[in-house]
């Protein structure tokens, strides 16, 4: 039997414009870095995209290296895809990247060359069985090729119809701001920009010197760009999970992209302080963790929030942040009062 959406699935999730562009994300966005490998049950990732979808989150991110082993997240999502959501496929934005190592050999990856991110996302599509992604990224800066290469490349690629938009990851903000009015020159100007952004991660706030002193936001917004916030939980710290220790089974037990010496007892006690906020706020700590880096700021403000999942019931729980998305300036103020030393 064929699987069929909630039908109220776009009741709850307010949509977001995406810069000056004419797309919507929803507030809360999936990733599928982590737990969507071969490392795992298949019946898991379907039941959390499942899930994801009825909740109204219409946007799903990958990239070409997602795993473990790189590559089979995209595989994974394709076999799902066909299987479950071929039906729902203008219903959602997807996403891929490419910029880490990939395959072996100068073209494979490290980089962003006009070849490897052509190849790059040929592989991509082939993967997920898709004919083109929503919005391809280039997945970080690559000091190697000139600017003006991959910037020509990301052109082609929305005009040769492999990408319907075009978007950065973890570029500096003058560096973005190089990059827009290239693409503005080329004609298609890039839609977002993919930062890390959490209360324990705040360099997108950051006035930056060669940005002519404003921060990443700000040039966004002046450039008529979008952001989708990635690793808004901090990979899992801003949630209450680590409060009692290392939980079996959890992103800091298997020691791959969080270090468990990154719970020291200092920043515990921040987490502890800022979980009995959120209780007060009749939320829980992922929750609130996500609503503050939705929130309004006055440089500018992030499109979605870009959380990951273990399970259909934390993405029930993350998603469930939408209901209270409002800060008061002395939560703000304590907020800041915390998470800065
Ligand atoms: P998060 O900060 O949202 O961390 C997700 C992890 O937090 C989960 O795997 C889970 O940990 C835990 N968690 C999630 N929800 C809850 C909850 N409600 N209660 C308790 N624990 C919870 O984001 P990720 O680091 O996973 O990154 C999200 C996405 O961002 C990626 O999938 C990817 O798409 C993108 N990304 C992009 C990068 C880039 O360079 N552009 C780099 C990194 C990520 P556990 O597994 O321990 O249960």
């Amino acid at each position: 039997t064929v699987w069929t959406a909630a039908e109220n699935r776009y009741e709850t999730m307010p949509y977001r414009r995406v810069g000056d562009s004419g797309l919507k994300l929803p507030a809360i966005s999936l990733g599928l870095w982590h737990n969507f490998g071969d490392d795992r049950p298949v019946t898991g990732m379907r039941e959390t995209l499942r899930r994801a979808f009825d909740l109204g989150i219409t946007h799903f991110d990958l990239a070409n290296n997602y795993g473990p082993p790189a590559g089979s997240a995209e595989l994974n999502f394709g076999r799902i895809m066909r299987e479950d959501f071929a039906r729902y496929r203008q219903e959602l934005v997807i996403s891929s990247k490419a910029g880490w190592k990939m395959w072996p050999g100068p073209y494979g990856g490290v980089g962003g060359s006009r070849k490897y991110l052509v190849d790059s996302l040929d592989q991509s599509l082939q993967r997920m069985g898709l004919d083109h992604v929503d919005v391809f990224y280039h997945h970080r800066p690559d000091p190697e090729t000139p600017l003006e290469e991959t910037m020509r490349a990301l052109d082609h690629i929305v005009r040769s119809g492999r990408a319907t938009y075009v978007g950065v990851s973890s570029y500096s903000a003058d560096l973005t701001l190089e990059a827009q009015r290239i693409m503005r020159e080329l004609g298609t100007p890039l839609l977002i920009h993919q930062p890390s952004y959490s209360m324990l991660n705040r360099w997108v706030e950051e006035p930056v010197a060669e940005a002519d002193g404003k921060n990443l936001l700000a040039a966004l917004a002046e450039c008529g760009m979008g952001s989708i916030a990635f690793s808004p939980l901090a990979q899992g710290m801003l949630t209450d999970k680590y409060l009692d220790g290392v939980p079996e089974g959890s992103r800091a037990a298997a020691q791959s992209s969080l270090n468990p010496d990154w719970l020291t007892e200092q920043t515990l006690e921040g987490i502890r302080t800022l979980n009995e906020m959120a209780r007060d706020r009749d939320q829980t700590l992922a929750q609130m963790a996500i609503a503050w880096v939705l929130r309004p700021q006055e440089q500018g403000q992030v499109t979605s929030a870009l959380v990951g999942a273990s399970s259909a019931r934390q993405l029930e729980d993350s998603a469930r942040a939408v209901r209270n998305l409002e800060f008061s300036a002395d939560e703000l103020r304590r907020i800041d009062e915390l998470v800065t030393d």
